[in-house]
């Protein structure tokens, strides 16, 4: 179904770019070899470099090259094998240097794709622009003190990649369901920790509208939206205030805002005629980088498995459907999680166990597959006691919560509990003899030809053995005497 802003005159369409700022998983800055930790003290790790004092040299970090490299190759992008590092230009109190470190004309990484899972199944292709380099600027403080401003430079000289989609996304579940799938093919590369609400991911995202078909709008960009769903609501605001601006015969003006999540609004902070002229210019401290092609495949060698493939192998190894299997790729550790309990197993039954059963779990808690209280292997042996008939499915809910609860092995509970499953067709009989002689009434009801009440009585001989009888067999032997 596609998303339409209903407006006086008709329908509208909302066209979505995205542009991510990715910091680089790295112990050192990008020019400096000053430490990039989370949390340390303001202005404990920064070099002279960082710090913009004057005559120091950058020298580049070959890691970081080799993390955005990645990035691009996990992208199905284009490794540039020349590429440019420029001066972008401006003035600010968290920029000592008075210029950021970027790539312009020339980004390290060029055009690539991302594959969308939409909620209901469906995949769609978002282009990717561009990949470049670029170090990250210090923080400013303005809550520390009444009237003064403090800077922390931790954060200045820290490599970033600022990753570029088309404007291919049509709707704010499109532009969340772009992000999750950044977010995962990061956390897989290992090259940024997608940590939104730490900043290590923020998203500037532009938005325009057009009535279907046509050509498209003008954009206003609302900048450094920090969690997936302030993007989704940022698009909401954003794309219903500009068809009533629209239908009101104003007109977009290109410009910068910023989005307030307490009132749920986005505000206008600079038109673009207001906008930087940067003044780009390659910087002269650095070469051009020149990558070997060789090099780009020994990094290609390095990869993991990406989601979109393992979803694939998913479906066809374990017999999944895309849904399912979209789920568990959706993280790494789940995904491993997942082919442990299924090794050896049936793939549909271990998938309903993980997700049904211990994702549904876990979630309630906000808890994440690396902190489940039940490991692979107990979950596996649960499904092991199913499988063999130990216990029946319905029972093995029972245990799941026991093991959820307490950690212990399923075996464990099942001895502990008694909770073996009947299959003694002796005792299966009595229970049922003793079923059908308190209910005589029914008895003759359903020979009369009233065979709904078949379920009745499957259900008086589950409780009467505590849900311990072997479901098939009760069905047998109960279809058999109450023929008569
Ligand atoms: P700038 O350098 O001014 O930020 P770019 O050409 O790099 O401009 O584009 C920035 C982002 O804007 C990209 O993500 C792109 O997809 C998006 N974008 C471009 N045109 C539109 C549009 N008409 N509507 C929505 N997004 C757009
Ligand atoms: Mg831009």
């Amino acid at each position: 179904m596609a998303y339409r802003i209903e407006g006086e005159t008709g329908e509208w369409e909302v066209v979505i770019g995205l542009e991510v700022h990715a910091q680089v998983i790295s112990n050192a800055k990008l020019f400096s070899g000053a430490a990039t930790a989370f949390g340390a003290a303001p202005n404990s790790q920064v070099s002279f470099v960082d710090a913009g004092f004057p005559g120091m040299l950058p020298v580049i970090n070959e890691f970081c090259v080799e993390q955005a490299v990645k990035t691009g190759l996990g992208l199905k992008a284009q490794i540039n094998l020349r590429s440019v590092f420029d001066r972008k230009n401006y003035f600010y109190a968290d920029l000592p240097s008075g210029y950021q470190i970027s790539q312009y004309k020339q980004p390290i990484v060029g055009e690539g794709t991302i594959i969308l899972d939409l909620p209901d199944g469906e995949s769609r292709e978002v282009g990717i622009e561009r990949l470049h380099l670029e170090v990250d600027a210090g923080k400013s403080l303005h809550d520390q003190h009444p009237t003064k401003t403090y800077v922390d430079l931790n954060r200045a000289g820290v490599a970033l990649m600022e990753i570029v989609s088309r404007p291919d996304m049509r709707s704010p579940e499109e532009a969340a369901a772009y992000l999750r799938k950044l977010r995962t093919i990061l956390r897989y590369l290992g090259t940024c920790d997608g940590n939104m609400e730490e900043g290590s991911m923020r998203c500037d995202v532009n938005v325009s509208v057009r009535k279907p078909g046509a050509p498209y709008g003008t954009r206003t960009e609302t900048k450094n939206v920090n969690s997936i769903r302030y993007v989704q609501q940022a698009i909401e605001y954003e794309a219903k205030r500009q068809v009533e601006v629209l239908e009101e015969g104003g007109e977009i003006v290109q410009e910068t805002r910023l989005y307030d999540p307490n009132k749920g609004v986005t505000r206008s902070m600079r038109s673009k005629e207001e906008a930087h002229d940067y003044r780009y210019f390659p910087d002269p401290d650095l070469l051009p980088l020149v990558l070997e092609q060789g090099w780009v495949e020994q990094v290609k060698q390095t990869l993991p498995e990406l989601p979109d493939d393992k979803k694939a192998r998913f479906m066809s190894e374990y017999g999944l459907n895309a849904y399912d299997a979209g789920v568990l790729v959706a993280e790494r550790a789940r995904a491993d999680f997942y082919e442990e309990v299924a090794r050896g197993r049936d793939g549909k039954m271990a998938a309903n166990y993980v997700i049904g059963d211990l994702l549904g779990a876990l979630n309630k808690t906000g808890r994440d597959i690396t902190e489940s209280p039940i490991s692979a292997e107990d979950l596996g042996g649960l499904i092991d006691l199913v499988t063999d008939n130990t216990i029946s499915g319905r029972i093995a809910k029972d245990v799941f919560a026991e093991m959820l609860e307490t950690g212990e092995k399923p075996a464990v509970i099942v001895e502990k509990k008694g909770l073996r499953q009947v299959t003694d067709t002796g005792a299966i009989d009595k229970a049922i003899e003793d079923v059908m002689a308190a209910n005589q009434d029914k008895v003759a009801e359903y020979r009369s030809g009233k065979e709904k009440l078949f379920g009745f009585f499957v259900g008086q001989v589950m409780r009467a053995t505590q849900g311990k009888a072997n479901p098939a067999l009760v069905n047998d032997i109960l279809k058999q005497k109450l023929q008569g």
